[in-house]
C-alpha cells in the first residue's frame, strides 16, 4: 500500500529552531525515518513525503529513498495546506487505497491488522486509527456504532456537560481515493476539523487499538515519549506481541455499589480510583473492565443507559487523565421470574463470569497474556474467574477469601500491590 506522510509540521513548541518536526531525533534518528521503516517493515514500497516548512532538510536527508531501500517522493507545497489541502496534490497519482501518517507521530503498530480490517468495511470511504488518550477533555472525540462505523465526531471544546466515550483520533488513516473529490484545490484545509465532518455519512470506520500511537505535541509529552523508548514500550506495545492486562470488575471496585437501583445519577466513583487507573496506564499493564450486570435482563435498565453509565465513568477518569483500553459487560442472568425481565438476556451465556467469556474476547482484541495478567474484584465470582484464566487474583475485602493470592481493602492498595510485585512483561 503506498503511504503519504504529512510532514509540514514546525514544531515551535518543542524549541526547534533549524529543523522541521518530523526531523527531530529519536536516539539517533529523525522520527520521520522510523516511520519510514515501519510503513517498509509491512510492505509499503513507495512513500509520498508532504512537506512545506524546512522541506530542504527532510530532501536532502531522505532524497530519493536509495540509501532507505524504499522509492520516497517528495511534494512540496508553495503555500500552507493543511493535512487535507497538501493530499489533493496527490489526486492525478494515487489510484489506489493509501495510508496516511501525521508526521509528529510516534508509533508502532501492526499495520497488517489495520489493512485487514480497512478491507472488510464495505465501501468505506475512510478508516481511522482510534484510540481513548489521556486528555479527552481537550481532544474531539469520536463516536461510533457496534459495527464501528463512525457516526459522530464532537469537536473541543465540548462544554454541553454530557459525558462521552473516551475515543480519539490517531491520526493514522487509510483513504478511498474518492476522498480527494471531497477536498478543495489550493485551499487550506484539515483532515480532522474539514474533510471528516463532510464525509460522516458516507463510510468511515474506526480501527479500535492499545497500540502506541502519542504526538509529539509538546515538549513535557515529548520528554515523556523520549522516556518510552528508553524502556522499550513503543516496540513493545505493537499487537504482535502479548500483553498484561489488570481485569477490573466494575461495582465495588471502581464505583459505589449501586444495588437494586442502577442509574446515571447514582453511578458515583469510590475514593482514588482515577489515580489507580491512572497508575495502570502509565505502568504498561492494560486496563479493562469486566463486568456481569444482570440488571439488564431484569428490566431495571437498559442497554443504552448502561451505555450512558460508561460514558459517564470514562469522562470521570478522563478528568483526571485516567483511561480504560476496554469495558465489557454481560447482560445476561440465567434465571427467570422477575416481573419486567427481558426473556431473550434470560440465557445461560458463556459470558457471565466466572466464565470466561469476555475474557475470551478481550485476549482476542488485544491480544493478552492470562498469565502475566490480573483480575481484581470484590466478589466469589470476579476471583473465580481470574483463577478461570489463570491470572493472579486480588479480592477487595478487608479479609482474604475464596482463595484468592491477595487481599487489598481499595483499587489504588491493590494496584500498588501489583505493581510492586514488579510483574509487568
Ligand atoms: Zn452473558
Amino acid at each position: 500500500m503506498q503511504t503519504v506522510i504529512i510532514a509540514g509540521g514546525k514544531g515551535e513548541r518543542l524549541g526547534l529552531i533549524d529543523i522541521p518536526k518530523p526531523m527531530v531525533k529519536l536516539q539517533n534518528k529523525p522520527l520521520l525515518e522510523y516511520q519510514i521503516e515501519l510503513a517498509k517493515k509491512y510492505g509499503s514500497k513507495e512513500i509520498f513525503i508532504m512537506s512545506g516548512y524546512m522541506s530542504d532538510v527532510i530532501k536532502d536527508y531522505f532524497k530519493d529513498g536509495k540509501n532507505f531501500n524504499i522509492k520516497i517522493n517528495h511534494i512540496t507545497e508553495i503555500f500552507p495546506l493543511g493535512t487535507a489541502g497538501c493530499l489533493k496534490q496527490l489526486e492525478n497519482t494515487i489510484n489506489k487505497r493509501f495510508m496516511v501518517f501525521y508526521g509528529d507521530i510516534v508509533m508502532d503498530f501492526d499495520i497488517h491488522s489495520f489493512i485487514e480490517f480497512d478491507k472488510n468495511q464495505k465501501e468505506s470511504i475512510a478508516t481511522i486509527i482510534i484510540h481513548p488518550n489521556n486528555h479527552p477533555y481537550d481532544s474531539d472525540l469520536i463516536e461510533t456504532d457496534k459495527n464501528n462505523k463512525i457516526t459522530k465526531i464532537i469537536k473541543k471544546p465540548h462544554n454541553d456537560n454530557n459525558y462521552y466515550k473516551n475515543l480519539v483520533n490517531a491520526g493514522v488513516y487509510i483513504f478511498s481515493p474518492e476522498i480527494f473529490k471531497f477536498i478543495k484545490e489550493n485551499e487550506y484545509q484539515d483532515i480532522a476539523r474539514d474533510i471528516l465532518p463532510k464525509i460522516i455519512d458516507k463510510n468511515i470506520y474506526g480501527y479500535k487499538t492499545a497500540e502506541y500511537i502519542k504526538d509529539l505535541g509538546t515538549k513535557e509529552r515529548f520528554n515523556k515519549i523520549k522516556t518510552d523508548f528508553k524502556k522499550g514500550n513503543i516496540n513493545k506495545f505493537n499487537k504482535t506481541n502479548k500483553r498484561s492486562a489488570i481485569f477490573l470488575d466494575r461495582d465495588g471496585v471502581i464505583n459505589k455499589n449501586m444495588d437494586t437501583s442502577p442509574s446515571l445519577d447514582n453511578f458515583q466513583l469510590l475514593e482514588k480510583v482515577e489515580d489507580a487507573i491512572k497508575k495502570i496506564n502509565e505502568s504498561g499493564f492494560l486496563a479493562i473492565v469486566i463486568t456481569n450486570q444482570p440488571m439488564i435482563a431484569k428490566g431495571f435498565i437498559t442497554f443504552e443507559e448502561t451505555e450512558k453509565i460508561h460514558n459517564k465513568l470514562e469522562t470521570l477518569l478522563g478528568e483526571k487523565e485516567a483511561y480504560l483500553d476496554e469495558i465489557y459487560f454481560c447482560p445476561h442472568h440465567p434465571k427467570n421470574g422477575f416481573k419486567g425481565e427481558i426473556k431473550e438476556l434470560k440465557i445461560d451465556c458463556n459470558c457471565r463470569k466466572p466464565k470466561t467469556g469476555l475474557f475470551m474476547k478481550a485476549k482476542e482484541d488485544f491480544n493478552i497474556d492470562f498469565n502475566t495478567s490480573w483480575m481484581i474484584g470484590d466478589s466469589k465470582c470476579d476471583i473465580e474467574a481470574g483463577k478461570n484464566i489463570g491470572a493472579k487474583t486480588i479480592l477487595i475485602s478487608d479479609k482474604n477469601e475464596y482463595d484468592a493470592d491477595f487481599s487489598a481493602k481499595n483499587l489504588n492498595e491493590a494496584i500498588n500491590l501489583i505493581l510492586n510485585e514488579g510483574q509487568i512483561k
